[in-house]
């Protein structure tokens, strides 16, 4: 059984020290408000295959065995939990709104078969038999029954609470700093001081905090990627507006709908943006809102509950920072951009397996020092 103290409890956090404390480990985890960060903000997509792109071969085997362990860590997590898991695999279909929509669609279509992913072509027809709430006017669509979600902050809750139960020691304080030279002897918060044993661990889960962490030598090159999320709350007469992940082409922009089954609501996002506007920027929200009413109409009888912008933790290749640091009982786990709640699972599994003296091969182009040279230059 090893000591382990994890930085950070969002998602990522939060899955690692579920899948420590459940094989028996003993976890701490350190964070003054968790999942107050990228997580509150996420869609919940677990979206390998609709979330392709080209030029991230290296990503997609993660994201693959991400979505592949999303159903055992729910099960795992009903056995720990009363609370609603916000987990629903009801599929996604992918469609598109003109027909230069309809050519990108087609194309991306092609390249999810080259790489022997499970994405269906459907006719409109068919895609509005499945959610006749959609506009009459698509042009093209595309089933993926394997793309899932979950409600982030349903989720969280419900780690946070399966962890509690295991006995996960939960500090509500801010790490400023560690002390680290060949190991991690202690962590500054902005209240204390908390000693590392001899034979303890460290995971650096903070997302973007983590690049403000001082005391070791941080090589981490993480910037905020905004994006702007809304919620709508679907009045009774119309429930469920819709039952599946409906992602769109519209214009060439991308807009996603996710309907909640658990309180209602539906998720339209999301914006990607790097101009550092904190709040909502008004084009983004107007954006989101008339290309998703071209796909479902029905949106604009529902209530605007929320418009919210969070930061995703980007790394310069988009690939996360999963590794052992220099310091040796120190482990970075951050970085994980625009799929970390998908990756979330294969993050806490990884961790695990470097805890117990393993070296998954798959970590080989996560090293947290990759960007260490252009870092110093
Ligand atoms: C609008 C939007 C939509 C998204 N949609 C999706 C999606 O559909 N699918 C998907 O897979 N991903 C999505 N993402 C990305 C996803 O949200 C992030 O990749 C993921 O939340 C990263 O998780 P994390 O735990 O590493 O970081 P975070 O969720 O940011 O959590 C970091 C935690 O660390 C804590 N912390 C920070 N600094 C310190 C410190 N100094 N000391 C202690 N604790 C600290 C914070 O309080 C926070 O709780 C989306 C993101 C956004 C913004």
């Amino acid at each position: 059984m090893a000591k382990v103290t994890i930085i950070g409890a969002g998602i990522v956090g939060l899955a690692t020290a579920f899948s420590l404390t459940r094989r028996a480990h003993q976890v701490r985890l350190i964070d003054p408000s968790p999942a107050s960060g990228a997580t509150h903000y996420a869609g919940g997509m677990l979206a390998p295959v609709a979330e392709v792109q080209y030029r991230q071969e290296k990503l997609f085997p993660l994201m693959k065995d991400a979505a592949r362990y999303w159903p055992e860590l729910i099960a795992h997590l009903a056995e720990h939990t009363a609370l609603p898991l916000g987990f629903d695999d009801s599929g996604t279909l992918v469609v598109a709104a003109d027909h230069a929509d309809g050519q990108h669609l087609e194309e991306l279509a092609l390249y999810q078969h080259a790489f022997a992913m499970p994405a269906e072509r459907i006719t409109t027809r068919q895609a509005r038999t499945e959610e006749p709430a959609l506009s009459p006017r698509l042009t093209g669509a595309v089933s993926i029954p394997g793309d899932f979600q979950i409600y982030p902050r349903v989720c969280a809750e419900a780690l946070l609470d399966a962890c509690r139960t295991l006995g996960v020691c939960h500090i509500a304080e801010a790490v400023t700093h560690l002390k680290a030279a060949e190991r991690v002897t202690a962590i500054h918060t902005t209240e204390s001081v908390y000693e590392v044993d001899e034979d303890e661990q460290v995971v650096l889960a903070a997302g973007l905090g983590a690049g403000e962490i001082t005391g070791w030598d941080n090589p981490l090159q993480l910037r905020p990627v905004y994006g702007d999320i809304l919620r709508v709350r679907v009045p009774a007469a119309l429930q469920p507006l819709c039952t599946k992940v409906v992602r769109a082409f519209v214009e060439d922009r991308p807009v996603y709908i996710i309907p909640r089954a658990v309180d209602q609501t539906i998720a339209i996002g999301a914006s990607t943006r790097e101009d550092h506007l904190r709040e909502p920027k008004v084009g983004a929200v107007y954006d989101l809102l008339r290309d998703a009413i071209r796909i479902l109409p029905g949106l604009e009888e529902c209530e605007l509950i929320e418009a919210a912008t969070g930061a995703r933790p980007g790394s310069p290749d988009d690939l996360p920072y999963l590794g052992r640091a220099r310091a040796r009982n120190l482990i970075v786990s951050t970085g994980y951009f625009r799929h970390g709640i998908l990756l979330s699972s294969w993050a806490a599994r990884r961790t695990t397996e470097l805890i117990e003296g393993l070296a998954p091969e798959d970590l080989q182009h996560c090293d947290p020092y990759r960007h260490e040279r252009s870092h110093t230059l």
